[in-house]
């Protein structure tokens, strides 16, 4: 099967922001999710969108398919999964293993589920150890999972052979129909308890909230996941359990944003400040950095913090901190501050500009001229 485009899975142009992609993704994966959309094709659309996302949200792998397309996906990145953090797995090694639904008595895993987990800037960048309490289905114990009560027995339904599907077949001007729909004498299971399970009522489940340690890895990013394998539902007729996706929502920080692996800030200094140049502290996330501002520097200049990021949740080495230089002008000035700005600028006037300078202002003396 050829794959669709990356784009066109996710709905967005080629040259979407990050902050789309990360939208469409979400809004998406949310509809998709296997655990919420039970069509038969939403599990694969839930994959070709994860698979989209995985590569349109990293720089480094869209510049990559941008360039050369789809390529294997186990080839080229350096392998897809967290090494490291023992217990959980990538996405992408056993997505769904569980048999399609045809044979009601055949083992199948049991169902994903999926736990949002908000955390902070800070949580995000350095990981965490913590417990999460999820609500799931697990097989009863007085049962063994069967639904049926203990020394009693669990027939095949008559009505649909343990198949648990009834054939309907109709004459219509277009042909002969043959239409495959649950059979509900059994509910579609296959099987008929006489006498049920009192604790679970015939289901052969309960629910019950169990507690699982989370290592949140250093580095995670908002709307990534991990799998942790075989803590979601438990399994049918014997089948594996499902996994538990937990899906991070990281918050904003009021002064820091976040790039990838890189961190972003915006540090005023007055103009004096700017003019003659100045050694400033700027905050980040390992602590407080001087930072010089040499004399001459300009709004929007940038200086670069290097290692002052985000680890890469893969272990690739670490972000920089990005310093972007704002220049603030004074908006309440004394008499004398203003009598000062004053002087400044006669002189000022009769300065020579410096070649950088004089370029500048007459690019806009000639754009005057053309008016
Ligand atoms: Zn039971
Ligand atoms: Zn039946």
């Amino acid at each position: 099967m050829s794959k669709r485009d990356y784009y066109e899975v996710l709905g967005v142009s080629k040259n979407a922001s990050k902050d789309e992609i990360k939208k469409a993704y979400r809004k998406l994966s949310k509809q998709y999710h296997p655990d919420i959309n039970k069509e038969p094709d939403a599990a694969e659309k839930f994959k070709e969108i994860t698979e989209a996302n995985e590569v349109l949200s990293d720089d480094q792998k869209r510049a990559h398919y941008d360039q050369f397309g789809h390529t294997d996906p186990n080839q080229g990145f350096g392998g897809q999964d967290f090494g490291g953090f023992g217990g959980f797995e990538d996405i992408f090694s056993t997505f769904f293993g569980g048999g399609r639904r045809r044979d009601p008595n055949a083992p199948r895993q049991g169902a994903d589920l999926q736990y949002t987990m908000t955390i902070s800037f800070e949580e995000a960048a350095f990981g965490k150890q913590t417990e999460i309490e999820i609500p799931r289905e697990e097989n009863c114990g007085t049962c063994d999972g069967t639904g049926a009560k203990p020394g009693t027995k669990v027939n095949t339904c008559s009505h649909c052979h343990g198949t648990g599907q009834i054939s309907v077949e109709q004459n219509t001007p277009l042909g002969r129909i043959v239409n495959r729909r649950p059979c509900h004498h059994c509910q579609g299971t296959g099987k008929i308890i006489p006498d049920k399970c009192s604790t679970c009522g015939g289901t052969g489940k309960v629910k019950k909230r169990k507690k699982i340690q989370i290592k949140v890895p250093a580095g995670i990013d908002d709307g990534q996941q991990l799998r942790v394998t075989g803590n979601g539902e438990p399994g049918i007729n014997g089948g594996p359990p499902g996994d538990l996706y937990v899906v991070f929502h990281v918050r904003d920080h009021e002064f820091f944003e976040r790039d990838g692996d890189d961190i972003y800030c915006e540090m005023p200094i007055t103009f004096a400040q700017a003019a003659l140049g100045d050694e400033i502290e700027v905050p980040t996330l390992h602590g407080k950095v001087k930072l010089k501002i040499p004399a001459g520097t300009q709004t929007g200049t940038r200086f670069r913090l290097k290692g002052k990021g985000v680890p890469n949740v893969r272990g690739y080495g670490q972000g920089d901190q990005h310093v972007v230089i704002l220049i603030i002008t004074p908006k309440k000035l004394t008499d004398k501050q203003k009598q000062l700005l004053r002087e400044f600028a006669e002189i000022s006037g009769q300065n020579e500009l410096d070649e950088n300078e004089e370029g500048f202002f007459s690019k806009v003396k000639r754009a005057f001229k053309g008016d």
